[in-house]
């Protein structure tokens, strides 16, 4: 199945391949698991010049088919003379005269947005690659939905590329539907991490992946991993995106999500009810009150209390917690981070509250 990219015009398919850990394989490991998605329908191929040898392994596997492909990748260069060299040599990695999607990649703060705008910015460089015909359309990714609102409002982005997932759900309060009411396309990523920004950064023990074989997952998202593939994948599927970009590592896993994709006619009433979560006035993960005084990662803390009182992962986010540096009891209610909270979230009475169900 396919869905428009927004104004872009495009008509992409509603799984996307996302090439990050293709960059662990070998050459044709890596391409036969390209081909396998080609094959299967996927023709949304996502990148980055970051990413390894991720481009260059694209490149030749879908070298006889390009035309039937949309292919993005992403300069993380904010001058306009890194960025452009940046398309240039994407362009010679691929194989390719001409870039679909060019995004600026790891747009996550305000600073960050501001020196790729500006003149001489990282943009500048990708209108000029579009002007002279070596890219299509420019898009824009990160971490912070808050971030890409203020980024898709200048009018100069085409797509967007956010994370989503069953438990990440930032990005539907604002960013999409503002994209969609100015005809910006959404390709949601990372729909089976639960690490969605730096500002997580606990041990990772045990891991954020929402298809890891924990007990608390199981329960909420299906017994085998072909049910919590499909659950994961059905969840973004039933929000207002163009293409979940989901990372793949085998032809096994591009199979499976390639299936949902292929069968996916909607969701169910019971889908419906089920993903229907009350998240309350919740932690947003914008990272605006860091950082704390003590050292206690505030957004961490309260994400993990989300996965714990709403979603009911309460073992799993316990675990979590417990990797992270500084425990919330280290707070000394100063007050700061409720001070610079965008959303005037009591943060201190939510993290007396982390406490309770997390420390004790
Ligand atoms: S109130 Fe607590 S969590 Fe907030 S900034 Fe102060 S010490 Fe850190
Ligand atoms: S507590 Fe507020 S400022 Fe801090 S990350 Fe959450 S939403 Fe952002």
């Amino acid at each position: 199945m396919k869905r428009l990219l927004g104004r872009t015009g495009l008509e992409v398919s509603i799984i996307g391949f996302g090439g990050t850990w293709i960059s662990e394989l070998s050459f044709e490991e890596a391409k036969r698991v390209v081909r396998r998605a080609y094959e299967l329908g996927i023709n949304y191929f996502d990148t980055a010049k970051l990413d390894g040898d991720s481009e260059e392994k694209l490149g030749a596997a879908l070298k006889d088919v390009r035309d039937n492909c949309v292919i993005a990748t992403k300069t993380a260069s904010r001058t306009g003379g890194e960025a452009y060299d940046d398309i240039k040599c994407s362009l010679r990695r691929l194989g390719i005269d001409r870039l679909d999607i060019i995004q600026l990649h790891g747009i996550d703060d305000d600073k960050t947005l501001l020196k790729a705008l500006r003149p001489g910015g990282s943009l500048e460089a990708c209108k000029k690659a579009r002007s002279e015909g070596f890219v299509d359309f420019i898009g824009v990714t990160g971490h912070k939905p808050h971030v890409l609102a203020k980024a898709i409002k200048t009018q100069e982005f085409d797509m967007v590329l956010v994370p989503i997932n069953y438990l990440t759900r930032q990005a539907l309060e604002e960013l999409v539907p503002l994209a969609k009411e100015l005809g910006v396309g959404i390709a949601a990523m990372k729909p089976f991490s639960a690490k969605t920004s730096n500002l997580i950064t606990c041990l990772y023990r045990p891991s954020l992946s929402l298809l890891s074989d924990e007990p608390d997952l199981r329960h909420l998202l299906g017994d085998d991993i072909a049910s919590r593939v499909r659950v994961a994948l059905r969840f973004v599927l039933a929000q207002d995106v163009s293409t979940v970009v989901a990372g793949f590592k085998s032809t096994q896993e591009v199979e499976l999500a390639a299936e949902v994709g292929n069968s996916y006619n909607g969701i169910t009433e019971e889908e419906k009810a089920s993903f229907n979560a009350k998240l309350g006035n919740y932690c947003r993960d914008c990272g605006l009150c860091m950082p704390c005084p003590e050292n206690i990662n505030i957004p961490a803390v309260l994400r993990f209390h989300m996965f714990h009182e709403v979603f009911n992962l309460k073992n799993w986010a316990r675990r979590l917690y417990k990797g992270l540096e500084t425990p919330a009891s280290a707070c000394t209610k100063c007050g700061e981070c409720e001070k610079k909270c965008p959303y005037n979230l009591p943060v201190k009475l939510m993290l007396e509250k982390a406490i309770l169900d997390l420390e004790t």
